[in-house]
Order: structure tokens, then C-alpha cells, then sequence
């Protein structure tokens, strides 16, 4: 599973922050940011967030990669 990333559509709506299981959404710098160091890839802070803004970390939205995180499950 990819990391996770929060771009800067985020609204500080702190949603996300109350559902990581590691505790790995903090925050800082104007915006909530994701600890990569901590960060397991789960998802479930994605389905939460009102405005899209968690994205998986190194990989573009709409990138020709390859890799879409929509609902699916492992
Ligand atoms: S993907 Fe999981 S571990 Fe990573 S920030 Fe989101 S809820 Fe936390
Ligand atoms: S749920 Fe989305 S908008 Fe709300 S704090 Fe997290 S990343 Fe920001």
C-alpha cells in the first residue's frame, strides 16, 4: 500500500486527524500534513476528507502511472 500525501486543497477541516490509526496526520504549516515515517498506507483517512486534498504520496492525481485509489480493497 502507497503513502499518503495531503495537497494543499486542504481546509484544516482536522476530519482526517481523528480517524488515523498511527496518528501520522498532524497539523503544521498552515494545513494538515501526513508523517510519512508513519504513514502505513491504510486509507482510511481518504474516504473522509471533504475536499479530496489525500492523495497517495509520489504518485500525481491522473498520473498515467497507473496506480488509482479509488474504494478498492486489499
Ligand atoms: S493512509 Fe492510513 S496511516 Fe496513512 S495517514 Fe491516512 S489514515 Fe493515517
Ligand atoms: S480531511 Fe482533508 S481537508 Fe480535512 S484536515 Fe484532512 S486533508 Fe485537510
Amino acid at each position: 500500500m502507497s503513502k499518503h500525501q495531503i495537497t494543499n486543497k486542504c481546509t484544516s477541516c482536522h476530519a482526517c486527524g481523528q480517524v488515523c490509526p498511527t496518528e501520522s496526520i498532524f497539523y503544521g504549516h498552515g494545513q494538515y500534513v501526513i508523517d510519512l515515517d508513519t504513514c502505513t498506507g491504510c486509507k482510511v483517512c481518504v474516504p473522509v476528507c471533504p475536499v479530496k486534498a489525500i492523495i497517495p504520496a509520489g504518485g500525481e492525481e491522473g498520473s498515467s502511472s497507473g496506480t488509482s485509489y479509488e474504494e478498492e480493497e486489499n
